[in-house]
């Protein structure tokens, strides 16, 4: 039966495939497809795994201790019925051997199917008997990560044997896949970069959620919010996901089919049509020039900026480079090598590379939620973090000086508030230089910018102005911390707001004095990708904008349309209205 699920629309797009539901926990398992002569050891190497996790258990229960709670055996004989029961094995071989899914991703799979059977027991101890497949799983996991193995990981560059894998994933994608979780973290999003994923849902999150940014760079459909998706799909259901409308359709009827199929194929074209703008310079009607910049999460992200003729980069999200490590943090030559990438990338374009910003919903560690602070949003996050360990900010302070030595870089420094905050930032820049200067090693000059995120950052822009050569309004954070709404929880997602008038004049303000004073500023938040937006930003004084590639030519196209002049009496319009939304169309 068809049903539709609303959430939030986050990237656009239509994706048609079939549900691949992973549980949050276990979306760093490989999802990959192996070649058909690779069936026989995937599952020989689930089973050995297994067999490793049985050996563990008997062992266990020999040497259980006299003094042992009663229970601990009785669990320990439930978990090795559980690994002996056929319906994991034979489900594991069917994934294996029909989808040719690699053997982690079969496993998941199959737990899915098996879990929700648990689920739906109406027996309650046979019920909770779900928690204990779930553990002799992730043992079963556990155990096949620790084995040595030449299986590429979905990240990883395609090795140049990969050919032939390619071509059976040609045969694969008729039947593209759909990924369906509860949540995903910003670092499990990365992972999908290069996946085979055509789309994704998840129950939670905000449009302007890191995750759902991550989501928009892959551009891939994507829908985000949708409560319980996750509970309501089945593994291998046919899904559509409206990334336009932040819809998700389960099991659609043909007739739904072919409308979306139409959709997808009028979405091609408007792509196709939009590519045509790569080489026009961003010129509005009246001859003024608009800067049209990317917003980057990795180095390899630099070809996608100049594909779509992005002048340079105005956000490097460094962040990216700390998380999913397990709290390994990249000494300074990685560091320096990924921004020495990121610059030649760019091919002698600007990069604006902004200083680690991880912290509320970016983790550096996916499975690591902060419970510790209450409102980790308003905590130690972005440079609250790097000046609460200046040597950690002292690496990578010298990291970025050296590769200003190699093309033009300017650094960006996030949430700051309050003045000696910025003095001490300054110092510490100066510290790093004098460290370079005394280890005689190369750096360059480099343009020093502030985010403005938090208001009182807006409210006190001229004691910014004194301090940096440009400012860059990150407006998913001033939304967030003006209107005191999370932007990652989708149950206030409706008050998130760019246009409320509060927002609006912090942002107009911004701009003013910057232009009042001759200096750079840049919009980086979501709002400068939103091309609903772009005639106010422009109108309000605006030239340069920077947001993901994949939004850059809607926004060109808006440009080209536009003339500046005449917008700005309207601008200061939508400025003074108590409902701006009912003036931008
Ligand atoms: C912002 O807050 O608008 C911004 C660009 O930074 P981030 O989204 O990474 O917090
Ligand atoms: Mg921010």
């Amino acid at each position: 039966m068809t049903f539709a699920i609303h959430g939030l629309a986050v990237a656009r797009g239509i994706a048609i495939g079939r549900a691949v539901l992973v549980a949050s926990s276990r979306v760093d398992v490989a999802h990959y497809f192996i070649e058909a002569d690779q069936v026989e050891s995937e599952i020989a190497r689930v089973a050995s795994a297994r067999d490793a996790v049985v050996e563990e258990i008997n062992r266990l229960l020999q040497n259980m201790p006299k003094d042992a709670p009663p229970e601990l055996p009785a669990l320990l004989d439930v978990h090795m019925m559980l690994l002996q029961d056929e319906t994991l094995s034979d489900g594991v071989k069917h994934w294996v051997q029909d989808r040719l899914y690699n053997a982690e991703w079969a496993l998941t799979s199959q737990l899915e199917i098996v879990a929700r059977q648990f689920d739906e027991m109406d027996d309650v101890y046979l019920r909770e008997r779900k928690g204990d497949l779930e553990q002799v799983v992730e043992r079963i996991l556990r155990h096949m990560k620790g084995l040595p193995t030449t299986v590429p990981h979905p990240t990883a560059k395609r090795s140049a044997g990969a050919r032939q894998q390619d071509l059976l994933l040609e045969d694969i994608q008729d039947v593209p896949l759909v990924l369906v979780a509860h949540d995903l973290s910003p670092a499990d999003m990365l992972q999908f970069k290069q996946s085979v994923f055509a789309g994704f849902v998840t129950d939670v999150g905000g449009k302007t959620s890191h995750t759902a940014i991550v989501a928009r760079s892959l551009d891939i459909p994507a829908v985000v919010g949708a409560r319980n998706a996750s509970q309501l799909v089945r593994q291998d259901d046919w899904v559509i996901i409206d990334g336009d409308a932040g819809i998700l359709i389960v099991d659609p009827s043909p007739i739904i089919l072919a409308e979306y199929g139409f959709k997808q194929r009028q979405a091609e074209l408007e792509r196709e049509r939009l590519s045509r703008l790569r080489h026009t310079p961003a010129v509005t009607l009246d001859g003024q020039r608009v800067e049209l910049l990317a917003n980057i999460e990795m180095p390899e992200d630099a070809p996608a900026a100049l594909g779509v003729g992005a002048v340079g980069v105005g956000l490097f999200r460094s962040e990216f480079l700390f998380m999913g490590r397990e709290g390994a943090l990249p000494d300074e030559e990685e560091q320096f090598e990924a921004y020495l990438r990121a610059v030649t990338g760019m091919k002698g374009l600007p990069v604006t590379i902004r200083t680690v910003d991880v912290g509320a919903d970016k983790p550096l560690d996916r499975h690591v939620r902060d419970e510790a602070h209450l409102n980790p949003a308003l905590g130690l996050r972005a440079i609250r973090w790097s000046l609460a360990d200046p040597s950690m900010f002292l690496t990578q302070l010298r990291a970025v000086l050296r590769a200003a030595a190699h093309g033009q870089v300017h650094l960006l420094i996030p949430m700051l508030a309050h003045e000696r905050e910025i003095r001490q930032t300054l110092a510490l820049l100066d510290q790093a230089r004098l460290q370079l200067d005394n280890r005689g090693m190369a750096y360059g000059p480099i343009k020093i910018g502030a985010m403005i995120e938090i208001p009182a950052a807006a409210l006190s822009v001229h004691m910014f102005l004194r301090y940096f050569d440009f400012l860059s309004i990150g407006t998913n954070d001033l939304i967030q911390y003006t209107l005191a709404i999370d932007r990652a929880d989708e149950q206030v997602a409706h008050l998130y707001d760019p246009l409320h008038p509060a927002v609006l004049r912090l942002v107009a303000d911004t701009i003013a004095a910057c232009v009042a004073r001759g200096k750079g500023v840049s919009v980086c938040g979501e709002m400068a990708g939103d091309p609903s937006l772009t005639r106010l930003l422009l109108g309000l004084g605006l030239r340069s904008f920077s947001m993901h590639p994949t939004q850059i030519l809607a926004v060109k196209q808006e440009i080209l349309r536009a003339d500046a002049a005449r917008l700005v009496d309207w601008s200061q319009q939508v400025l003074r209205a108590d409902d701006p939304s009912l003036m931008i169309h």
